[in-house]
């Protein structure tokens, strides 16, 4: 590892200002907004007014360009309160990636500031009904008429949809490229054939809406297309996912905190047998476990993003990432669980605030990629590690090498 974790006076600052949002305004709301499924315009307000929006926005364009560990911090703290918020405020930093990490300058300079101020929220469009994890499947087309594209299809799973004015739409330009067949284009709330046409009801995080988005022949001046030339798409999704990962790791991270906190509180309270039931020492071994898994998620999480503040995008910090979003979106299901069980029978009444947590969790494993997806990263990048790893081959007998290349040679034939 050849980075440094710094936090620096800017990032501590925003995340002591989300945990005082979080407090007053996200975690005494979260249950009604849950059972009502309606989106925190309250919570979303206090974010926009005490900048936090401007946590991942660069410097030149209205924001902080507090980095990636800042927005973590951020991500953490509100979703330790909600998970479902803590998704809310970090998908405008996923939609907005694409055009910071892409864009033309002029489409930062226009962008840009308004999602800084929290005047325009954004929405990440990559997801189709047959295109989840194969992303390069999409079918959502994009045809250049004059100076307009015009877009046709349906997108799948778009989280904030309804509620973002500016969504990054990734569309199909080039069908006969394999290299080069995917734009992402900016679509605007209210442009003619643009419609949310489904809320989906889900099991968690639901008071942010995730939506089927339809769009019938939506006409987009052509300097909407994200960095000017069409076929850099799928680029700008991939370096867009590796700088959001640490941001679904922080929100995992943050439930994961969140869940253990109240298991922890409860199991001081509760008594069994005439005693607290956190001096059983089977719940002592859960309690210790959660804690000592949300630890280590704690500094994978921030190691990954600290590796992409000082190193910016490169291959290590990709795995990084994938391991972080990995590590703590599976940690938080598990610690989620074992809340549950701390509290009984009450975990499982959603009268406590611990069903939530469970519920909100699973959401984490799958979104952004699922682990699976995750674990394909990180052994991809360690097939090429060994391969760097040369000197440690004359202690593998050659025997056994011989066999290894053998089979390969099989396989291929
Ligand atoms: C609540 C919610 C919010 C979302 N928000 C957004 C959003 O804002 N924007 C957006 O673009 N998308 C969003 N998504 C989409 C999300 O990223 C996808 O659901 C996810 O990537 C998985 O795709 P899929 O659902 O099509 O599953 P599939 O790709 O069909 O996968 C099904 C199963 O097969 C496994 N699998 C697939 N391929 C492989 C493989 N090669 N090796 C091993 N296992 C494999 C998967 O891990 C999974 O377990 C959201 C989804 C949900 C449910």
């Amino acid at each position: 590892m050849s980075h440094n974790i710094v936090f620096s006076a800017k990032a501590l600052e925003l995340q002591a200002t989300a945990r005082e949002i979080a407090d007053k305004h996200v975690r005494p709301a979260a249950a009604h907004y849950d059972k009502a499924q309606e989106y925190n315009y309250d919570a979303a307000r206090a974010v926009a007014e005490a900048g936090l929006f401007r946590t991942f926005i660069p410097a030149e364009y209205g924001g902080f360009g507090a980095g990636i560990l800042a927005l973590a911090l951020v991500t953490e703290e509100l979703a330790k309160a909600d998970s479902g918020f803590g998704v809310a405020f970090a998908v405008n930093a996923l939609g907005s990636f694409p055009i910071i990490l892409g864009g033309t300058e002029e489409q930062k300079q226009h962008w840009l500031p308004q999602i800084a101020t929290g005047d325009k929220f954004v929405a990440f469009c990559l997801s189709e009904k047959f295109a989840g994890s194969d992303a390069q499947a999409l079918s959502v087309r994009a045809t250049l008429d004059g100076d307009d594209y015009v877009i046709c299809g349906e997108k799948k799973w778009t989280t904030n949809g309804g509620v973002a004015d500016v969504y990054t739409v990734f569309c199909v330009t080039d069908p006969n490229s394999r290299s080069r067949r995917i734009s992402a284009i900016i679509v605007e709330k209210g442009t003619p054939g643009f419609e949310v046409k489904k809320v989906e009801d889900k099991m968690g995080i639901r008071c942010v809406p995730v939506v089927e988005t339809h769009f019938d022949h939506v006409r987009v001046p052509k300097k909407n297309l994200i960095g000017g030339r069409p076929g850099l798409g799928f680029k700008h999704a991939m370096m867009t996912l590796d700088y959001a990962r640490p941001g679904v790791a922080a929100q995992a991270l943050g439930a994961a905190q969140g869940a253990f906190e109240f298991a922890n509180v409860y199991a001081n309270r509760r008594q069994t047998f005439g005693v607290p039931i956190s001096k059983h020492q089977m719940v002592q071994q859960l309690l210790a476990d959660m804690a000592m898994k949300t630890e280590a998620a704690r500094w994978l999480v921030y190691s990954s993003a600290a590796a992409i503040d000082q190193l910016g995008p490169s291959p290590a910090n990709s795995k990084m990432a994938a391991m972080a979003k990995c590590y703590a979106s599976d940690v938080a299901m598990e610690v989620a669980t074992d809340a549950v069980q701390v509290f009984g029978g009450y975990g499982y009444m959603e009268d406590y605030p611990i069903a939530k947590f469970f519920r909100d969790a699973k959401i984490l494993q799958i979104y952004e990629g699922t682990n699976q997806i995750q674990r394909l990263v990180i052994a991809r990048h360690l097939i090429r590690e060994a391969a760097e790893l040369e000197h440690l081959q004359a202690f593998i007998p050659i025997e056994i090498q011989k066999t290894y290349e053998e089979d390969e040679v099989t396989q291929e034939a």
